[in-house]
């Protein structure tokens, strides 16, 4: 068991009333911090005031870029009891993308301790409103200081809390993404499975032209023969053909959503079919003419579900359920943000309360 030391925040604020909650702007009083040294392992974990950290200009992240974080979320129960949605599996997948960056391991029993001990501090900047939750991002960083091209001896990993607003204000609002065929995001063998900065950093050129073509988001294409869909980027991407799911399989180049998985896991429970495959651009829009495409949506924490309306490829667009949200997506929003809020049973054991 770790031993987390505790320096209490002198000036402390508290979660906005009555105030419309924007993405990522507000942080809570407190964050966890634990190094990293070679020779030493992990140690020094502390809650400390959230702040600013000094930076060296000789920062290896900096300059090399290793890095790795995950985004998970909190929420609070009509009767006042806090939650943590799937947070085992957020914390492995946290490990499997420190191996992909050769960050050193963490023990997960550890980082779910600290981050237990900082919700548990922080627990009245969970927000109860519909569809209001605390985002939870962990990131761990080589904050050793030389020029050298090399694999970090020291690191920083912290987590820090965000009370966030409903991500639909007025209901869905189906996106209209662009089939991206210029730019690729990953390549099997590179980082694609991990959750990086890089990864981001690959995406923003193509995502601000696909903005200044009147585009919501970009769906990413396999990097060889640039026809398989990959994933769109901050989220998984699932298609309903003829009353079967099918959503790309995780092929060394895709991001393994939790929110996909839980998807696909509910999706079985229900008795729909399921498949996990490879999935050509070509396959949707003739699915699309022949009147079998029925539903698109893209999966993820932020936005749990989010429906697709529109799906541009090389100048050609088809418009899915005219551009309505589909019911399947309804249905599988409803389930999963019903379970989150507890509204809905959580029958497969998704919430780990928020103790003490
Ligand atoms: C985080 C992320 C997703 C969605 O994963 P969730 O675990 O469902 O939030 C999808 N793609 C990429 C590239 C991501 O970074």
């Amino acid at each position: 068991m770790i031993e987390i030391a505790l320096t209490k925040a002198e000036k402390t604020s508290s979660l906005p009333i009555g105030q419309e909650l924007v993405f990522g702007k507000i942080f809570t009083d407190h964050m966890f911090v634990m190094d990293y040294t070679t020779g030493k392992g992990w140690h020094s974990p502390r809650i400390v005031p959230y702040g600013d950290f000094p930076i060296s200009p000789a920062m290896l992240s900096l300059h090399y870029g290793q890095a790795i974080f995950e985004g998970m979320k909190a929420f609070r129960s009509a009767d006042n009891r806090v939650w943590v949605f799937r947070p085992y599996e957020y914390l492995n997948r946290f490990n499997r993308s420190a191996h992909f960056l050769q960050i050193p391991q963490m023990d997960v029993e550890d980082i779910h301790t600290a981050l237990f001990t900082l919700l548990a501090l922080e627990k009245d900047w969970i927000p109860g409103k519909p569809g209001t939750s605390l985002y939870i991002r962990p990131l761990v960083f080589a904050d050793e200081s030389q020029l050298g091209v090399k694999v970090a001896d020291s690191y920083k990993l912290f987590i820090i809390l965000s009370p966030v607003g409903a991500y639909y204000k007025t209901g869905f609002n189906p996106i209209s993404i662009k089939v991206e065929d210029k730019y690729v995001r990953a390549t099997k063998g590179g980082l694609g499975e991990a959750k990086t900065p890089a990864n981001y950093a690959m995406s923003l050129a193509a995502q601000q032209e696909a903005y200044a073509e009147g585009f919501g988001q970009v769906l990413w294409l396999d990097a060889v023969h640039r026809k398989y869909i990959e994933e769109v980027g901050t989220m998984n991407i699932l298609f309903k053909f003829n009353g079967e799911i099918v959503t790309p399989a995780l092929n060394g180049s895709i991001l393994g959503g939790i929110t996909r998985k839980t998807v696909l896991e509910l999706c079985r429970s229900w008795g729909i079919k399921v498949s996990e495959r490879q999935i050509s651009v070509e396959e949707v829009f003739e699915a699309h003419a022949k009147g079998e495409l029925e539903e698109v949506f893209g999966s993820g924490t932020a936005a749990v579900i989010s429906p697709v309306g529109e799906l541009t490829w090389k100048g050609q667009k088809i418009v899915i359920n005219n551009n309505q949200t589909g019911e399947f997506a309804q249905k599988l929003f409803d389930f999963i943000t019903g379970v989150q809020s507890g509204k809905i049973a959580d029958q497969f054991n998704w919430m780990e309360e928020i103790k003490g």
